[in-house]
């Protein structure tokens, strides 16, 4: 999972945590070790309908405790 994702972010040169990537700051291309991300259960989108088999994804602590704080 971990691997999976920072290869293909190190790929697409951004950040291996989605919401990272999705920012302006330095952290835009942040590598980020598995240490320092857990993973999250995103539950919103198969809720909405998503098709896609993934169901999870990897977040930065940061990131991962923001969205646990909703
Ligand atoms: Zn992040």
């Amino acid at each position: 999972m971990y691997a999976r994702q920072t290869q293909e972010a190190k790929e697409k040169g951004i950040s291996n945590c989605p919401l990272c990537a999705l920012g302006n700051d330095n952290n835009k291309t942040r590598i980020w070790q598995f240490k320092e991300m857990d993973a999250e259960h995103v539950t919103a989108w198969s809720k909405s309908g998503a098709t896609d088999i993934s169901n999870c994804q990897i977040l930065c602590k940061t990131h991962n405790q923001a969205k646990g704080n909703k």
